[in-house]
């Protein structure tokens, strides 16, 4: 989740907060999409130059790369469809993400927005800021300045700590606590990676430099990128149980398939918890320091919850997000980020980070219009609340082929995560968002991911651009 502030020497998302500028809803559809041929079937299904386990935003990244330089290669998806922590719902009548709803465009012609743009998908840029609010209503301009006087408080001792070599929770390195701290703590934790500050290690977090989310889609985000896997070689219901290091080559086994794929190369972008999990197998198993760098990292839990509210009620913009001040008493209703009027309709999407949001995956929707209402009324009011009557909820945290949302390093494990970008048994390449050392967490973070890792593996087999 990309609503977390970034830490000094980034692009401060505060900048947004202050201003408050609403740009309006741009198309971007511009060029052709590209044509891959499917180099894989040539080949041969069972014998690719590069395979590539996972479709998220990664994987197709990767393969996308891969097409472009004209080398063989499959994608093998476990689920159903392409898109992973992405995936466009259409509930209500309506189009919306349950998973990454924004990113960070980042150079208009490179990376994912640049993808897009290439294949003439539709991007929208989001209102720049997002705003505060107390008792349902704006924070004047003095809570906008305590507020960002807590948060880069909040950022410079993370830094400081990090910086001093101090691995340690996030939450124990903060000093003088104000008015504004139990919002800021939720923004930088649950909200924004799906941990409290206590389970966050300050080096992880001041690792991360990201710029706020500025652009969506409005065909979702989900939809987005499975238009973009369009054309490549895919094999879906396609989940890769072992991987056999064969000498100059690698095996991939597939639950329910006979042949197995023979790859001089793999891409590996499955999410960090199903590898920490042992779903997946390796033969020869991992270097212990690198089982031990996935046991680091678990996952943090962020859920959505959508829901109308028509008439717009809370007189609330279309797109926005809202963050209604945080009590930090201990009976005070869970936290959330409120994003108002999707494409401009009635429904909005409320995000539930930490333990709020690992209720809703275990116990489902009743659980999500439970906490959706008492969210609603203390942050606007009770008629708000009892305007909603059913909501559509996110379940990544007890999904097999996700277990989570973000994965984050503990307290005193941030080094590790450097460890993910070094090849495994010289064939395997990493790819995916905790990969990405200064935007890990992110849709753009784990896109870039998957086009190093295939840069990598085509170092690896030899070719380039075709
Ligand atoms: C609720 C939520 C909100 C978010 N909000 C934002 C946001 O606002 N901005 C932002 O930038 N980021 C956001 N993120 C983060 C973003 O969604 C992720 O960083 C990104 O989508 C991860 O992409 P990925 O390719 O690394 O992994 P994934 O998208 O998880 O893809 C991994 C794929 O691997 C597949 N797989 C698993 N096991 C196997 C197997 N054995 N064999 C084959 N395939 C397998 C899975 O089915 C999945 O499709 C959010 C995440 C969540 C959960």
């Amino acid at each position: 989740m990309n609503d977390t502030p970034p830490l000094p020497g980034s692009t401060p998302l505060s900048r947004g907060l202050t201003r408050r500028r609403l740009i309006a809803a741009g198309g971007a559809a511009l060029l052709a999409l590209p044509a891959f041929r499917s180099a894989c079937a040539q080949a041969g299904a069972s014998d690719v130059d590069v395979a590539i386990v996972g479709g998220g935003a990664a994987g197709i990244a990767a393969a996308r790369a891969l097409a472009a330089a004209g080398r063989s290669y499959v994608l093998l998806e476990a689920g159903e469809k392409l898109g992973g922590r992405a995936r466009t719902d259409t509930a209500f009548g309506h189009v919306f993400d349950l998973g990454a709803p924004s990113f960070a465009r980042g150079v208009e012609t490179e990376g994912l927005a640049g993808a897009a743009m290439a294949a003439k998908l539709p991007l929208a840029d989001l209102p720049s800021g997002r705003r505060l609010f107390i008792d349902g209503h704006e924070a004047r301009e003095g809570g906008y300045d305590a507020f960002l006087a807590t948060l880069g408080r909040a950022r410079r001792d993370i830094l400081a700590a990090s910086d001093a070599g101090k691995d340690v929770a996030c939450a124990s390195v903060l000093t003088a606590p104000g008015d504004w701290s139990a919002s800021v703590a939720a923004l930088l934790g649950p909200l924004g990676v799906g941990r409290s500050l206590a389970e966050l290690s300050t080096v992880d977090l001041a690792l991360r430099a990201v710029p706020a989310d500025d652009t969506t889609s409005p065909i979702g985000i989900g939809a987005l990128l499975e238009a973009l896997g369009a054309g490549l070689n895919v094999q879906t219901h396609a989940p890769v149980t072992l991987i056999t290091n064969a000498g100059r080559l690698h095996m991939l086994s597939i639950a329910g398939q006979r042949t197995q794929i023979r790859a001089r190369a793999v891409v590996l972008a499955v999410p960090a918890p199903v590898i920490a999990s042992g779903a997946l197998r390796f033969n020869p198993p991992l270097p212990p320091r690198l089982v031990n760098a996935f046991r680091a990292f678990p996952a943090g839990s962020i859920e959505q919850v959508a829901f109308l509210l028509p008439g717009n009620p809370l007189r609330l913009e279309n797109d926005e997000t809202v963050l209604p001040k945080v009590s930090g008493a201990a009976d005070a209703p869970p936290p959330a980020l409120l994003r108002a009027r999707v494409n401009g309709t009635d429904l909005h999407v409320l995000s539930f980070g930490g333990a709020p949001a690992r209720e809703i995956a275990q116990k489902g929707e009743s659980a999500a219009l439970r906490l959706s209402r008492a969210f609603l009324a203390a942050a606007f009011s009770p008629q708000a609340a009892a305007a909603v009557h059913e909501v559509v909820a996110s379940r990544w945290s007890t999904d097999p082929l996700i277990r989570g949302a973000i994965a984050t390093a503990q307290p005193g494990q941030g080094a590790q995560r450097r460890l993910f970008t070094e090849p495994v048994q010289g064939r395997i390449f990493l790819a995916g968002e905790y990969t990405a050392l200064d935007s890990w967490g992110t849709l753009a973070g784990a896109w870039a991911s998957g086009e190093v890792a295939a840069a990598k593996a085509l170092r690896l087999v030899g070719g380039g651009p075709a």
